[in-house]
């Protein structure tokens, strides 16, 4: 199988879809691997790394993808280099299935297969190729470091020569994949860490990372719906669940939300009164900014000061921790690949639990396989 990976192009991206190390991997296994040059540069991977790892290091896009079965990105590849890529070919990438724009469509016009890392689906046999998982749990990881490095307060409680230093206090709205990392990684900095999910079931994770659960009247197991995701909530749980937060936030310095729910736009948690009630100095890290955001005043990729308080709304934060997103990201590709090639060919089954769902676009040539 002739697989194909390009130098993402969306801003500000920095990951790749396959690492030296996995592309090693693909090689022995029988693949043929070409990369465009400068592809890895972003996570300091540089072309030399892929050549001795197997792969062709290639400078023309237009020939890579001429002869390309399977491409891999992390973001949608641009248009034109769907154009260059021969009918049937595979396309597997992060392919925002939910933009409502017709690039899918065009994509299955000119005959290619693609299928939505977005879209793997939330079971025990796909869990090795969820990359919203793998990229969740960078994110979070790297929002305490991001909170804690525009904090005027330390982390840790500190006893030295010049006095004790009392640990800060972090608080975690969500605890789902990311929240549960930013818990984990916040303790591991020292800080005293507390944390608020509308899902009960969430409760003893919480605890057992050594992180207290914060109550809110009211909110029941009927809080989770399919799949383990949580479900909107009704209006007085909504309002138990604001007053419950809003009675825990002034004490707090770092607070990081990441509260989502699938297919709709991020609850809001934290209104501009909320905001003005926190200590001067603290900040907020709303990890879902791009769908709306937790926090009222956050905006994408913006510092906003609000009485005090830095509210941070980044994008992309898994990005930023380019190299090792790219080999969790590379792993589940790996694992997806390993998954549905049989005999060194793509065997993809319309109605398969794992690749079904994901495919958001179906080539003719794909569909006769
Ligand atoms: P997510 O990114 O959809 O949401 C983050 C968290 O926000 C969730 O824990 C959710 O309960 C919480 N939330 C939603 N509304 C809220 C509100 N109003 N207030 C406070 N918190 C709110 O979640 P996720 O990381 O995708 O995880 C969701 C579930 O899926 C978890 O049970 C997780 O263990 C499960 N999961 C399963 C698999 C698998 O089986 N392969 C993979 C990943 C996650």
């Amino acid at each position: 199988m002739r697989i194909a990976v390009l130098r993402e192009t969306a801003p500000h991206e920095r990951r790749v879809a396959l690492v030296p190390l996995i592309v090693q991997r693909l090689v022995k296994a029988g693949h043929e691997v070409a990369i465009e040059s400068g592809a890895g540069e972003g996570a300091f991977f540089p072309d030399a790394a892929f050549a001795a790892a197997g792969a062709v290091v290639a400078r023309e896009r237009e020939a890579l993808l001429a002869g390309c079965e399977v491409l891999l990105a992390v973001q949608r590849p641009p248009s034109s280099a769907l154009q260059s890529l021969p009918a049937g070919a595979l396309v597997i990438g992060l392919l925002h299935p939910a933009a409502g724009d017709d690039y899918l469509a065009a994509a299955a016009a000119r005959g290619l297969t693609m299928l939505a890392m977005e879209l793997v689906p939330r079971s025990t046999r796909a869990q090795a190729m969820d990359a919203l998982s793998s990229q969740a749990t960078v994110a979070g990881y790297a929002a305490v470091l991001v909170g804690a490095s525009r904090l005027s307060r330390l982390l840790p409680m500190l006893t030295t020569a010049a006095g004790t230093i009392p640990p800060a206090k972090v608080f975690v709205v969500g605890a789902g994949v990311a929240g549960l990392q930013a818990i984990a990684s916040a303790r591991r900095l020292g800080a005293v860490v507390s944390a608020f999910d509308v899902r009960p079931a969430v409760r003893e994770e919480v605890q057992s990372l050594g992180a207290t659960f914060v109550e809110a009247a009211a909110v029941t197991a009927e809080a989770e719906g399919a799949g383990g995701y949580a479900k909107q909530l009704g209006e007085e749980q909504q309002r138990n669940v604001l007053l419950a937060i809003g009675k825990h936030l002034p004490e707090m310095d770092l607070v990081i939300t990441t509260a989502q729910i699938p297919g709709r736009a991020a609850p809001r948690l934290i209104t501009a009164e909320m905001v003005a009630s926190m200590k001067p100095g603290s900040v907020v890290v709303d990890l879902a900014v791009e769908s709306g955001g937790n926090c009222a005043l956050s905006r994408p990729d913006e510092a906003v000061l609000d009485h005090g308080v830095t509210i941070l709304g980044p994008v992309n934060l898994a990005s930023t921790i380019s190299q090792h997103a790219s080999l969790m990201y590379s792993r589940n590709l790996l694992n997806l690949l390993e998954y549905f090639v049989k005999d060194g060919r793509p065997a993809l089954v319309a109605d398969d639990p794992v690749t079904g769902p994901m495919t958001v676009a179906r080539g003719a040539t794909a569909l006769a396989r």
